[in-house]
């Protein structure tokens, strides 16, 4: 038996170019990990089966759907493995469908526990091929940390980070879909005129101060730094979001932004007790279903147990 811990990441800058002739966006975009994850562990079984439990653990799809699932079968093909042979437990702990990239997550810890379980000893490198294979998150899943995100977000580059920052999440009531609040941001750039096209918005890149504020380990920059150019959208499609915003910003927080895609709201906090004060306030204003005081950055996809 394998157990794989993976955090769930938060965007704390999501530039969103122009849409391609093929459909995507490109995007400049800094992952940072944070302890809220989820856990998966990895028994012999026959073929690839699943289990979830959790909270939300209704909404996860138990068939090859999964990333997890995807994620067993891919790795044992690339070993020219016959029958994969796995049984995978989900622990869920991050939000689904929340903007935190929790599917990805657990691909990035399936890859981890069935190499461990199988004994194969996949080279990092290849896992990060495969991992991007999955999802263009995957591969930051299984890194953690803080990292620069090109393209699609699967070319990644580790940036250096001092000290620990506080964080509160606030999780709403069901999903968003990623892609529906993509067209929204298009939709919203063409109805101000501005265009939604590579022709028509910059490339994005890293800001050089939002970069200085992580490396120097300091909060208060990094809340003046903050942004996601797909929060307008998020709010447009979900216009409660701004409650839930403005709940953590008057219980103290330095900065609120919608966590990737969203619904789920990201805090920034100055300290422990001030996350811990934002993550009860935010629970007693009913703008959301919950709320959870974290911390990052953390490491990615790593095995927590082993037993035989
Ligand atoms: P991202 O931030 O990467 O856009 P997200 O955090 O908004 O993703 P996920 O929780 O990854 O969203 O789930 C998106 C969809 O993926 C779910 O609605 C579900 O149908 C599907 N899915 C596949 N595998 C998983 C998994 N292991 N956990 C949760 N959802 C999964």
């Amino acid at each position: 038996m394998v157990t794989v811990r993976v955090p769930a990441k938060v965007n704390v800058q999501l530039g969103v170019g122009g849409v391609r002739p093929d459909g995507y966006h490109d995007l400049a975009n800094v992952f940072f990990a944070v302890a809220l994850g989820d856990e998966v562990t990895a028994t012999p079984g026959d073929g690839v089966t699943l289990t979830c439990t959790g909270p939300d653990a209704d909404a996860v799809p138990l068939d090859d759907s999964n990333l997890a699932a995807r994620a067993a079968r891919l790795l044992a093909a690339h070993h020219g493995l016959p029958d994969p042979g796995v049984h995978l437990h989900i622990a869920k702990a991050i939000p689904v469908a929340g903007g935190m990239a929790g599917g990805s997550a657990d691909g990035a810890a399936a890859l981890v526990a069935c190499d461990t379980l199988w004994g194969l000893d996949t080279p990092l490198g290849t896992l990060l091929e495969l991992a991007a294979e999955l999802g263009s998150d995957v591969p930051f899943a299984l890194l953690g940390g803080v990292a620069l995100g090109r393209g699609r977000g699967e070319i990644l580059e580790a940036l250096p980070v001092t000290g620990t920052f506080h964080w509160v999440f606030a999780v709403a009531d069901g999903g968003l879909s990623t892609p529906a609040v993509f067209r929204e941001c298009d939709r919203l750039r063409e109805e101000s005129g501005s265009g939604a096209t590579i022709q028509d918005v910059p490339t994005p890149d890293a800001d050089p101060a939002l970069l200085a504020a992580l490396a120097d380990g300091d909060p208060v920059a990094l809340a003046a730094a903050l942004s996601n150019d797909l929060q307008a959208a998020a709010v447009s499609l979900r216009p409660s979001l701004a409650d839930t915003l403005h709940a953590g910003t008057e219980a103290g927080a330095l900065a609120a932004l919608v966590s990737g895609s969203g619904p789920t709201c990201a805090f920034l906090a100055k300290d422990a007790d001030a996350a811990a004060h934002i993550a009860a306030a935010l629970r007693a204003s009913g703008t959301c279903r919950t709320a959870h005081a974290t911390h990052g950055p953390v490491p990615g996809a790593q095995v927590v147990q082993t037993s035989a």
